[in-house]
C-alpha cells in the first residue's frame, strides 16, 4: 500500500451579499473535484493548498479563513498497487472569478451550493462543501 498526502481547498468567490459560487475542477480521469495537490517535502499543509490553487487555476489573490481544515479519505488503484489518500482542505476566498487552467484539468466551473453539490462527483467532496457552507453561514460570512 501506497500513502498518498495532499492538500488543497474549497475555493469560493462571492461579490458583497450575494450566494458563494464554488470553484470545481474537472480532472482528466473524470471527476469533478476542488483544487488540490500532492504536499511536496518542506511544505506545510497550506503552502501546499496555496501552491496549487495558483498552478492549477492562476488564482493568486486568495484568502484563507481561519479555522476551517477538515480531511478527505479515500483508496485508490495505481496500475496493481493501492494507494491510500489523505486530502486537507482548507477554505478560501477567491477576489477573482478568473481562471486560467493547466494542462491537469480539462474543464472548471464557479457553481452555486446546489448546483455544485450536484456536480461533485464524490460523497465526501459533497459533504465537505456542505461543511464549508455551514462554516460561512455561521460566520454570517453568507448570504442569508
Ligand atoms: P492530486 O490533485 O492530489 O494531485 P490526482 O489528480 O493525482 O490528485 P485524485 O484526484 O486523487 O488524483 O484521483 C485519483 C483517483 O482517486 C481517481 O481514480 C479518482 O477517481 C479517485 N478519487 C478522487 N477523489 C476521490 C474521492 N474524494 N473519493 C474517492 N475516490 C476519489
Amino acid at each position: 500500500m501506497i500513502d498518498e498526502r495532499s492538500a488543497g481547498a474549497v475555493v469560493f468567490y462571492m461579490e458583497d451579499n450575494s450566494e458563494p459560487e464554488y470553484l470545481l475542477l474537472h480532472y482528466s480521469a473524470g471527476h469533478w473535484d476542488f483544487p488540490k495537490g500532492n504536499i511536496e517535502t518542506g511544505e506545510n499543509e497550506k503552502q501546499t493548498a496555496t501552491r496549487e490553487i495558483q498552478e492549477e487555476t492562476c488564482i493568486t489573490d486568495v484568502e484563507f479563513l481561519d479555522g476551517f481544515r477538515m480531511k478527505v479519505e479515500y483508496k485508490y488503484r495505481h496500475g496493481k498497487k493501492l494507494v491510500r489518500k489523505e486530502v486537507v482542505l482548507y477554505l478560501a476566498r477567491a477576489h477573482t472569478r478568473k481562471v486560467i487552467l493547466s494542462h491537469e484539468h480539462i474543464g472548471f466551473a464557479w457553481r452555486k451550493f446546489d448546483d455544485a453539490m450536484q456536480q461533485l462527483t464524490y460523497l465526501n467532496a459533497k459533504n465537505l462543501l456542505s461543511s464549508a457552507k455551514k462554516y460561512l453561514q455561521q460566520r454570517s460570512f453568507a448570504y442569508r
